[in-house]
């Protein structure tokens, strides 16, 4: 068994034992397959292993793999951080955007979508409100989303997150369960918007024993990267 190969088998058990335990259905959680970094060869081995959705985090590198990966049934995901002048070319080439924290972003998307589309969209939260980091505050999720949720082409689907690294485990739940109930508060307005993409590599567990429903994993599919 190749190397990708393995560690695919792995993640996939291990997602399926920590949905078991926790007496969730063994769909209730995407895999994302982040390649950035990663070479076209390596997407489209772990596409012949059964992963179907792949995460991007730089545009230009993106557009050239996907160039070249035309013709199999990848589901794109953007995950990176959006700059205005990216926000065409991303609308046209990605099925989900993962990282949404403004309403110009949200509107440009609509705007370049193409007709025949539509993009799902999750609303990137700060959820330990790092100055690093981009992501909406707390208190500012339901007026984005509710506005987002009122353009064209566009289909809000839910939040995502990247809490603080280096955290303790504790803070970390903290954070996780903070999300989990902020994707309620967002599920009491907007009922269908209720994924909720968390979890990493070194967190996936713990992301989905409390609640997440779309997991990015890179290192535990690709190895390091470099
Ligand atoms: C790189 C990246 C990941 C994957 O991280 P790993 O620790 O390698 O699993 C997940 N989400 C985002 C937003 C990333 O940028």
């Amino acid at each position: 068994m190749s190397e990708i190969n393995e560690k695919i088998s792995k993640t996939f058990l291990s997602v399926k034992e920590t949905l078991l335990l926790r007496n969730k259905n063994e769909d209730s959680v995407k895999i994302i397959a982040v390649s950035k970094k990663k070479s076209k060869e390596l997407i489209s081995e772990a596409y012949s292993c059964g992963i179907k959705n792949f995460g991007e985090n730089y545009l230009q590198e993106a557009l050239e793999k996907k160039e070249s990966l035309k013709g199999k049934e990848i589901i794109w995901h953007f995950i990176g951080s959006i700059q205005s002048n990216k926000c065409k070319e991303i609308a046209e080439n990605f099925d989900w955007v993962h990282t949404v924290d403004r309403i110009k972003t949200a509107r440009l998307l609509s705007k370049y979508c193409p007709k025949d589309k539509t993009i799902n969209i999750l609303i990137q939260i700060n959820i330990d409100c790092e100055e690093s980091k981009s992501g909406v505050l707390e208190e500012d999720l339901m007026d984005l989303a509710k506005e987002i949720d009122s353009l064209n082409n566009l289909i809000l689907k839910g939040i995502m997150v990247i809490p603080k690294n280096d955290t303790s485990e504790g803070l970390l739940k903290n954070s996780f369960n903070k999300t989990f109930l902020l994707s309620k508060k967002l599920q009491s307005k907007l009922i269908d918007a209720d994924e909720i993409s968390m979890g990493m590599t070194n967190d996936y567990k713990l992301a989905i024993e409390s609640g997440s429903t779309m997991i990015r994993i890179g290192t535990g599919i690709f190895g390091e990267r470099n």
